[in-house]
């Protein structure tokens, strides 16, 4: 499978950027990970918007669903325009029932709901999810084919669970919200040692770091990583292809 961040930054994109976002592609299968501001403009580079065949929500926090309701207006305008159109299904916890209704619009898109326990079969891909520690509730999720594994942490503090969810995968994606001096200070993010202890204790094979903060020098985010896991790892680059 191949993974191509669409957006790196947390809370709220960068100019012309966009929030953590990410394709997961197989076999022309095309399944997007959270949409937050920016991710529609940016989507368009990789992939033609009427070509997205899911889409994944980790939790209803903005920079995680602020471009839904345009996504459902391109799909909507499609449709007017005569062009063959399908409903896209946008997989999502329903514990939030406000916002995982707005997930279903005019019968262009469609929410499916999710759960911790289930495994779901989208296009090609097996996904199951793990409950991350953060302020509202939030699904981690790990997409499977052809005995590969890509696992994205989404929002999190540290936590044990994730380690055995994510144990032996072959890209982990983690958050990295945080540099070191606010370590345990701010609730619901890691910083860059805890996303490579994190990479080092599931023995990931490569590590991608994103959710990355617009002030000071995520640089120095990576470096923290890097003084805890030994394999290789890196900031997400917006458009870049990773192999899986
Ligand atoms: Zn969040």
């Amino acid at each position: 499978m191949k993974v191509i961040p669409v957006g790196i930054w947390g809370g709220y994109p960068k100019a012309n950027g966009a929030t953590s976002s990410f394709l997961i592609e197989h076999d022309r299968f095309h399944c997007l990970v959270d949409c937050g501001s920016g991710v529609l403009a940016s989507l368009q580079n990789y992939v033609p918007l009427e070509k997205l065949n899911a889409v994944v929500i980790s939790h209803y926090h903005a920079d995680h669903i602020a471009d839904i309701g345009s996504l459902q207006y391109s799909r909507l305008i499609n449709y007017y325009l005569g062009k063959p159109s399908t409903v896209l299904p946008i997989y999502a916890h329903d514990r939030d029932e406000e916002h995982f209704a707005q997930l279903s619009h005019k019968e262009q898109t469609i929410g499916v709901a999710i759960q911790e326990t289930d495994i779901v079969h989208i296009g090609p891909f097996e996904v199951s999810f793990c409950e991350t520690i953060h302020p509202v509730y939030c699904l981690a999720m790990k997409f499977k084919v052809d005995g590969r594994s890509v696992t994205l942490t989404a929002d999190t503090e540290w936590s044990d669970k994730l380690v055995k969810f994510a144990s032996g995968t072959d890209l982990l994606i983690s958050e990295a919200n945080l540099y070191e001096e606010h370590l345990g200070k701010a609730p619901g993010h890691m910083a860059g040692s805890e996303a490579g202890r994190l990479a080092k204790m599931t023995g990931a094979k490569r590590l991608v770091l994103t959710h990355l903060p617009l002030h000071g020098n995520p640089e120095d985010i990576l470096d923290a990583a890097k003084g805890v896991y030994e394999g290789h790892a890196e900031l997400a680059v917006v458009g870049k292809e990773y192999e899986v």
